[in-house]
């Protein structure tokens, strides 16, 4: 059997030459699967193995010593003979293209090109080869894993430039894949996000690892139609014979981001509530003291009163019984006022306010409460304007509760024999505004909004009036129940005007 390849030849391919057994070496490049050829730095064949007989159709001792672009053609650009002459230079590279076989066939061959030092330094080449498009292949797979991620993927090499994209790019972002490959990855960030992004691209191929982009960020993607969406990216380096590229994964949060945003939403709404309803527990709690403290107030004074006039009732003169009988009334009226008012709010809480609407004259209405409030007119300039001629859709009774809560506020917090204006007009829209006006205390812009909420009283120690918190949500309710609104005008060290505005009837 003749030897294809001699021991001395291998010289060129095993540097130092005091390496293994030169012919063991021989031996097994000869058995290699893959085509083995070396070449001189004059580019004659000094290895050509079995494998690379069969590839090409010449024997190893018709190829010997002959030149490498005789005996393998092939149709590579650059060819093969030249990636060898190029080897020598001390360039390697691997290509794939068709070998043209001796019998006149043709085979598809990746090869390898390396280059080898040759005696005295002169550079020598190495190919292997094995037919196959494998590179081709491997590279038909890659595409076919991007194309099948779940993600859009998009691979850019370290110029920024995109260089592969899949479907699912192609749909999340609008640009068909031929218009994207070969731009800056840029286009597909937002134009105000744009500037600083080139940087960070910058230090990721500087320090590349597999990770999520910009964390604690939130990222956003751009359409081609200028629509912006919100995006997580993940990053992870790839490297390839061209370089190093790096395949970002990128998925639209829209969604998710949604439902982030109304979770924490509803987070926020919860606290929020819980907020109000611990505020409206101090408040309800702060009522019940209130409440106590105002039922004992006059029942104090009925009760002191009482007990004087029993154990002195003889010693007294006339006019002091009286005027202690007198006060014993007002005390009751007090309560009286009181005790209605709760039962009003209890009521109006538990909803079993059934109200029937009926055509009232206006004036009969308001003169039947400030028949109620004698004592009102006695402390205050009373000055009533209400036309004879305005009737409203409204019930009496709710009507007339909540009329008299606006004045007995309205002389609650103004001074003693200060004026009270009670005025009704026909307003538009077939409607009637009663307006109760004093010139008290009045009310900051700030509170205004709360006036109506249940429980709530202005915390101002001077006012010092007594009260419960409730009259302006009884005002509320009753009005609402009968179709109407209630509205508060005031400004603080000057009055304020609160008005009920009622369906006039016909
Ligand atoms: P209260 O029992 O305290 O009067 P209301 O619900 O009737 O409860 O009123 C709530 C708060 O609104 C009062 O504590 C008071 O601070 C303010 N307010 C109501 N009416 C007037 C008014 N005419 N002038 C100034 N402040 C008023």
């Amino acid at each position: 059997m003749v030897s294809r390849t001699s021991p001395d030849d291998l010289v060129v391919a095993a540097e130092p030459p005091a390496g293994p057994d030169p012919l063991v070496l021989a031996a097994l490049v000869d058995r290699l699967d893959d085509a083995v050829i070396a070449t001189a730095p004059d580019g004659t064949v000094r290895v050509w193995n079995a494998a690379a007989d069969l590839l090409t159709g010449h024997a190893a001792e018709e190829a010997m010593g002959r030149h490498l672009a005789d005996l393998v053609r092939d149709d590579g650009d650059p060819p093969l003979a030249e990636l060898v002459e190029a080897a020598g230079r001390g360039r390697s590279a691997r290509a794939t293209s068709t070998w043209r076989h001796h019998d006149g066939g043709g085979v598809e061959v990746t090869a390898t090109v390396a280059p080898v030092p040759g005696p005295g330094g002169a550079g020598g080449a190495l190919v292997v080869a094995r037919p196959g498009g494998h590179e081709r292949a491997a590279e038909a797979k890659f595409r076919a894993v991007v194309e099948s991620a779940p993600d859009a993927m998009v691979l850019v090499d370290e110029g920024g430039r995109i260089t592969l994209v899949n479907a699912q790019t192609e749909q999340l972002f609008g640009w068909p894949r031929e218009e994207l490959v070969g731009r800056p990855v840029e286009v597909l960030v937002p134009e105000r996000l744009r500037d600083r992004h080139p940087q960070h691209r910058g230090g990721y191929v500087r320090r590349p690892r597999v990770r999520p982009m910009g964390a604690g960020l939130e990222l956003y993607g751009l359409r081609k139609d200028g629509h912006e969406f919100p995006v997580e990216i993940s990053l992870s380096p790839i490297r390839t014979e061209g370089g190093r590229l790096v395949s970002a994964a990128i998925r639209d949060v829209t969604d998710r981001r949604r439902a982030e945003h109304a979770l924490a939403e509803a987070y926020a709404r919860e606290r929020e509530a819980g907020h109000r309803l611990r505020e409206l527990d101090r408040m309800k709690s702060d009522f019940l003291s209130t409440v106590s403290h105002e039922l004992r107030t006059p029942l104090t004074s009925i009760k002191g009163y009482a007990q004087t006039l029993t154990a002195k009732w003889d010693r007294l003169e006339d006019g002091v019984r009286h005027e202690l009988v007198g006060r014993i009334t007002t005390a009751s009226l007090k309560l009286d006022q009181l005790i209605t008012e709760l039962l009003d709010f209890t009521r109006l809480e538990r909803g079993q306010l059934a109200i029937e609407l009926h055509p009232h004259p206006v004036a009969a209405l308001v003169t039947s409460v400030l028949d109620r409030l004698r004592e009102l007119a006695q402390d205050h300039e009373l000055d009533v304007d209400v036309p004879g001629d305005l009737v409203v859709l409204a019930n009496e009774h709710a009507f007339g509760r909540a009329l008299e809560n606006l004045l007995t506020n309205a002389a609650k917090f103004s001074d003693h024999g200060s004026p009270i204006a009670v005025r009704a007009r026909a307003a538009g829209d077939g409607e009637v505004a009663v307006e109760v006006t004093d010139h008290g205390i009045g009310v900051g812009a700030e509170e205004l909004d709360r006036i109506f909420d249940r429980f709530y009283r202005v915390p101002d120690p001077l006012r010092g009036a007594p009260g419960t918190g409730i009259g302006l949500a009884i005002v509320k309710e009753y009005v609402e129940a009968q179709g109407g609104r209630v509205a508060v005008r005031s400004t603080p060290g000057q009055g304020s005007t609160f008005a009920i505005t009622l369906r006039a009837a016909r």
